[in-house]
C-alpha cells in the first residue's frame, strides 16, 4: 500500500460490536478476565496496552516501514526510553545541534550514567575519531533543528554496522512522507508526534519505531510499560485521526515552504535561507538522495542582526510567534532565545514552520513585515 492508504486504513477497522466506522475511544483502564483467566483480545491494563494505543502503534510502524512502534507521552519521553535502555557506561555520539531538549536531558539526567559526545556528525573524520570501544549508539537528526543540516543516514548506518553500534534517527522534521530512515539502515526511528503527526498543535506525543523485535526492543517495551510515560487513550485516538491526513497535510506544508523559500531567497533584506531543497544548501545533494521531499521547515537570517530579526517577527500579522512546528498554522520563532545561553544558533536567524494558509497571504505578510 502507498503511504496515503496506510495512513487511513492501517491499525483501525470498523468496530465489530457496533458497526462504527471510526474506532471508538476506550477510556477503560482495566479489562475483564474470562472464566478461564484469559483476556479478550489480550488487553489487561491500560498502562501495558490499550486499543487506541495499539491502533496508533500499528499505523505509525507501517508508515515508517518498521515492524513495531511504541507510543509515548511526548517526544522527550520516547528519547528518554532509548537512553534508559542502554547499559550504564555506554557512550553515545550525538550531533552538536541535537534537539536542545534531548541534549539537555542527556547532560542533566544522564551525566555520570552514560557517556556522550556532541560532535559534527557530518564530518567522517571527526566521527571516526570519536568512536570508542564502549560506543553503543549514534543518534542522528536530519534535517536538523534549526539549521536544517542534512546527515547522510546511509553513510552513518554503514559505519555503525561495521562496529556493532546502534543508530537511532529523530525523523520529526522530515516525517515518513519525506524520508524513511529505517530503509536507509537505522535501527530505530524516533518522532515527536506533537509536531506533524498531530498537525494541529493540540496534543503531545512521541514514538519509537523499530526494524527488529529484538532484546533491545523488549527492553524499550519494558521501559514504556513499567515507566508508564504513555499517551492517554484520547491522545492516541486524536493522533490516529490526525495521521489519516498526514500525507495530504505534508503536501501543503512542503508546497508553502518551497514558495516561501523562493520569495525569501531573492529578498534584499534576507542574508541567507536554509532549506534542504535549495541547490545552494550544503546538504542539498544528500537530501536529494535520501528524501522524497524537502519538508515544511525553513530558517532564514536577516541582514542587520538580532534587532532587525526581532523587528521583522514583531511586524508579522499572520505568522504566530511561537515555538514548536508541524501545525496547520504558520509559526515563526527567534530560535536562539528559545535555546538559551549555550545556543549555537545565529541571533539573526528566524525559524519558520510553514502552515497550510494560502501561500499568497503568507508571502504578503512576510513582505509587509520585511519592508
Ligand atoms: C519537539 C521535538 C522533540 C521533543 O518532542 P516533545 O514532544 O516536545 O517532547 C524532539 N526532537 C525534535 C526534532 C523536535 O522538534
Amino acid at each position: 500500500m502507498k503511504i496515503e492508504t496506510i495512513a487511513i486504513h492501517v491499525g483501525t477497522q470498523t468496530d465489530p460490536s457496533t458497526g462504527a466506522v471510526v474506532q471508538p475511544l476506550v477510556q477503560s483502564t482495566t479489562f475483564e478476565r474470562k472464566e478461564d483467566g484469559s483476556f479478550t483480545n489480550g488487553f489487561i491494563y491500560s498502562r501495558s496496552s490499550n486499543p487506541n494505543r495499539t491502533a496508533l502503534e500499528k499505523v505509525l510502524a507501517e508508515l515508517e516501514q518498521g515492524v513495531e512502534a511504541a507510543a509515548f507521552s511526548s517526544g522527550n519521553a520516547a528519547g528518554m526510553a532509548v537512553f534508559q535502555s542502554l547499559e550504564p557506561g555506554t557512550h553515545i555520539i550525538a550531533p552538536d545541534d541535537m534537539y536542545h531538549g534531548l541534549r539537555n536531558q542527556l547532560k542533566t539526567l544522564f551525566a555520570g550514567i552514560l557517556e556522550f559526545d556532541f560532535i559534527d556528525i557530518n564530518n567522517e573524520q571527526i566521527l571516526n575519531a570519536h568512536i570508542k570501544p564502549n560506543t553503543g549508539l549514534i543518534w542522528i537528526e536530519t534535517p536538523s533543528n534549526p539549521l536544517l543540516k542534512i546527515t547522510d543516514i546511509k553513510k552513518i548506518t554503514d559505519i555503525a554496522k561495521t562496529k556493532g553500534i546502534k543508530v537511532v534517527c529523530d525523523n520529526t522534521f522530515a516525517t515518513p512522507v519525506c524520508q524513511q530512515p529505517l530503509l536507509l539502515g537505522a535501527d530505530i526511528v524516533m518522532h515527536s508526534s506533537t509536531k506533524y503527526f498531530s498537525g494541529h498543535s493540540d496534543l503531545m506525543g512521541g514514538v519509537l519505531i523499530t526494524t527488529k523485535n529484538n532484546d533491545w526492543w523488549g527492553k524499550i517495551r519494558a521501559i514504556q510499560e513499567m515507566g508508564g510515560a504513555i499517551p492517554s487513550p484520547f491522545d492516541c485516538y486524536m493522533l490516529v485521526r490526525s495521521v489519516k491526513t498526514l500525507p495530504y497535510r505534508m503536501r501543503g506544508h512542503i508546497h508553502n515552504a518551497q514558495l516561501l523559500t523562493e520569495f525569501l531567497s531573492v529578498h534584499p533584506k534576507v542574508e541567507q535561507v536554509l532549506y534542504p531543497g535549495l541547490p545552494s544548501h550544503t546538504g542539498h545533494d544528500i537530501a536529494k538522495q535520501q528524501m522524497q521531499e524537502f519538508g515544511g521547515m525553513l530558517s532564514f537570517c536577516i541582514k542587520g542582526g538580532e534587532a532587525e530579526a526581532r523587528r521583522v517577527i514583531n511586524g508579522l500579522k499572520l505568522f504566530t510567534r511561537a515555538t514548536s512546528l508541524g501545525g496547520v498554522e504558520s509559526l515563526i520563532e527567534h530560535r536562539a532565545t528559545m535555546e538559551g545561553p549555550d545556543t549555537k544558533t545565529p541571533f539573526n536567524l528566524l525559524r519558520v514552520s510553514a502552515g497550510l494558509e494560502h501561500i499568497d497571504d503568507l508571502i504578503e505578510d512576510l513582505r509587509q513585515a520585511l519592508d
